[in-house]
């Protein structure tokens, strides 16, 4: 103990504990040793755990005092499917699985804090520590609240915290409003009448209506969205043809991309409008457009009153002025889902400059351990002035 109280966050194994998560990455719902070490670092420090919400989700309980209400504090824990290309003592020693969004971070940030909270109960209420599962992309968070996170654990708010690099790593920045876009995905088959390639009048051609749809998408953004709202419409993906037969007019092309907004009229806009044009530009070459739009994560807005909390947290542990300028991300995160069921709060905390260049989802990214002992005490914080 009495290291504990020149060390409060017990930090050097908080790092030991976050570069053995980064060597041992793991997807999103196959996360089952790193719910196992959060759940027996939890356990250990004496708070109730709950597991199994969202397949390798992990729920911690700390009740103090008589206080009503509740609130839920999120860290992420999954791993992208890529290769870390950086050399490292801790480099990934999973083929192809790679903490390169730090969520390797999030899950220690929180463990810290959580364990802290444990030993100096200094608040009046309960908090519910989530480790979700998945978040890139594989719908851990509405997993979780489909196998009912909000009623098996009531919660009056929710916050969520993510790494960004080019903020130090004792800067926050928190900001009302929008900060990640909804993140959907369509798909467009254009379906033709396939020919041979030097007979295209005896065809219906996919391939060249489909090169008109890519170029005339990007009206979308600038003709039809309102010019003060964001909104991002790409291609991503590209399928027709056969490079062994360069004498065949195919008779599909199948297109697949990425659609973003932060709010729901932009969005429904994105999803009429993407379709509209799949079918005009068919009607045009005399062809067929299937289009389906896929609705995947809403954008996250931040509530007033929540993001009011967090600042305030932010201010009472960080040795600067909290950022509360900083522009919004078009990337999204499915604390969108957790924000819909309680008043929500989704705040940054610096990783320090790129180094090499390297940002989320870079193949040389990492934490950065110095952001350790800011995320822990903003988490500490925002718990003892919000239950107190
Ligand atoms: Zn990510
Ligand atoms: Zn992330």
């Amino acid at each position: 103990m009495q290291s504990l109280s020149n060390d409060p966050f017990e930090l050097d194994a908080m790092i030991a504990l976050r570069r053995d998560l980064h060597a041992h990455p793991e997807l999103g719902f196959e996360e089952v040793r790193t719910s196992g070490l959060v759940a027996q670092w939890l356990s250990e420090a004496g708070i109730e755990i709950h597991r199994g919400l969202g397949k390798t989700g992990v729920v911690g309980t700390l009740r103090v005092g008589d206080g009503t209400r509740s609130i839920g504090l999120r860290a992420d824990m999954d791993a992208l499917a890529m290769p870390e290309l950086a050399e490292r003592p801790y480099k990934s020693q999973a083929s192809n699985t790679m903490h390169a969004c730090g969520h390797d971070g999030h899950t220690v940030m929180l463990l810290a804090a959580a364990r802290h909270l444990a030993r100096t109960r200094d608040f009046s209420g309960t908090v519910h520590f989530i480790f979700q599962p998945a978040e890139e992309g594989r719908g851990g968070a509405k997993a979780m609240v489909d196998d009912g996170l909000f009623t098996l654990f009531p919660m009056d708010a929710v916050y969520g915290l993510h790494n960004m690099p080019g903020l130090a790593p004792d800067e926050m920045a928190v900001v009302a409003g929008p900060q990640l876009a909804s993140s959907d995905s369509w798909e467009v088959i254009f379906r033709g009448v396939g020919t041979h390639g030097a007979k295209p009048h005896l065809g219906r051609d996919a391939v060249t209506a489909a090169g008109h749809f890519l170029a005339a998408i990007h009206t979308i953004v600038a003709r039809r969205v309102d010019p003060l709202q964001p909104a991002v419409v790409s291609a991503c993906a590209l399928s027709a043809g056969d490079f062994n037969a360069l004498n065949v007019i195919p008779d599909e092309v199948r297109i697949g991309g990425t659609a973003r907004a932060y709010t729901p009229a932009v969005r429904d806009q994105l999803e009429d409008e993407i379709g509209v044009v799949a079918r005009g530009i068919a009607a045009t070459f005399g062809i067929e457009a299937d289009y389906r739009f896929k609705r995947r994560i809403p954008p996250v807005v931040n509530d007033v009153t929540a993001t009011q909390a967090a600042l305030s947290a932010a201010q009472a542990v960080t040795g600067r002025p909290v950022v509360v300028d900083f522009p919004p991300s078009t990337a999204g995160d499915d604390f969108a889902f957790f924000g819909a069921e309680a008043a929500g709060a989704y705040v940054w905390l610096g990783n320090g400059p790129a180094v090499d260049g390297a940002l989320h989802h870079n193949s040389r990214y990492d934490f950065n351990d110095e952001a350790i002992i800011t995320g822990a005490r903003f988490w500490t914080a925002l718990v003892e002035q919000e239950l107190r």
